[in-house]
């Protein structure tokens, strides 16, 4: 007897989506290409709480024990005034609302390392440097261009390629209808940890606007992070650092505490991460292939 035709199936993304997928449709017997447009895994980012579902999918997927190990253990959140002075300190893990023996905080690069090496030895192939250019889709399969030249043909294409999503924007169309933003965006950078913090945040707050640092464990660089309000329509679709760093200079003037500092050390970062804070809705999330 001839053997089914394994289905083939194309993620665009290789973060947290796209791996994670792509190990589950491998284990169930699909042909699964992932391409990525950077050169390779994208590691940057602040910690991440793997909680409640996602720890059973990573039972599921045998990668507990690692993930645990990852688990950087922050402690406390500290509140200070705009001359620096502690006006309180909370328990991370109670401040969130975190099932302590249970919940895992990692970093957010650890995260996608360890996915992306849960599958890369396997049958999932990974096409870094490249993505979808153009996508026809005629019913019976998907023909894709990719954006270095070459072409092929995939029964199934999948976007897992975040909230700006091509794939999202080829398929169904310009993003804006379909992005409801929260009112909020925010910056997030790396930076000398030259003031010794260690495993966990200190917060300075204002209405509309917040800046912390965040020091995971004892690492000598610690995360900046700056977040205000703005009723503007956000650069993070356009990607403009130039005009993300005007609008969060003029949006942060006159604060105090280490604000200026951070605002200096936003715009030399060379790990400069920014979008709106905002949900996709839509009114579904695939189109249909008829197999007749
Ligand atoms: C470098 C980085 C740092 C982040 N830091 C934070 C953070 O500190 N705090 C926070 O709340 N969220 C952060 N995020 C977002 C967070 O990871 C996601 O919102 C969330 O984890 C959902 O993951 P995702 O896999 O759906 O999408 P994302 O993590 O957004 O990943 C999308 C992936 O698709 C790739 N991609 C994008 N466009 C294309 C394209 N056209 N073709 C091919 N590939 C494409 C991207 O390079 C990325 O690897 C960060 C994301 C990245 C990429």
């Amino acid at each position: 007897m001839v053997p089914a035709q394994r289905r083939s199936v194309l993620i665009s993304g290789a973060s947290i989506a796209g791996p994670t997928l792509a190990f589950w449709l491998d284990r169930y017997g699909f042909d699964v290409t992932v391409v990525e447009r950077a050169p390779t895994i994208r590691t940057g980012g602040y910690p991440i709480d793997v909680r409640g579902t996602a720890i059973d999918v990573v039972e599921r997927m045998g990668l507990l024990p690692q993930i645990r190990t990852a688990h950087i253990a922050s402690r406390a959140m500290t509140f200070v005034d705009r001359a620096g002075k502690i006006i309180g300190s909370v328990p991370i893990y109670e401040a969130i609302g975190s099932d302590t023996e249970r919940d895992v905080e990692l970093p957010r690069g650890t995260l996608t390392t360890l996915l992306h090496d849960a599958t890369r030895n396997g049958d999932v192939d990974y096409c870094f440097n490249d993505s979808i250019d153009t996508l026809r889709d005629d019913g019976k399969g998907v023909d894709i261009g990719f954006a270095g030249g070459r072409q092929a043909r995939y029964d199934i294409v999948i976007g897992a390629d975040g909230l700006h999503s091509r794939t999202r924007r080829l398929v169904f169309g310009p993003e804006t209808p379909f992005n409801h933003s929260l009112g909020f965006c925010f910056n997030l950078f790396s930076m000398p940890n030259d003031k010794g913090l260690s495993h966990g945040g200190v917060v300075h707050a204002e209405p509309g606007r917040t800046a912390a640092i965040w020091a995971v464990q004892d690492s000598p660089r610690v995360f900046g992070f700056l977040a205000f309000s703005t009723d503007e329509a956000p650069v993070s679709a356009s990607r403009d650092a130039e005009e993300q760093i005007r609008r969060t200079r003029a949006a942060f003037a006159g604060m105090g505490w280490e604000v200026p500092h951070l605002l200096d050390a936003m715009a030399q970062a060379d790990d400069l991460y920014f979008d709106s804070v905002s949900q996709i809705r839509m009114p579904h999330w695939s189109t249909r292939i008829s197999h007749t």
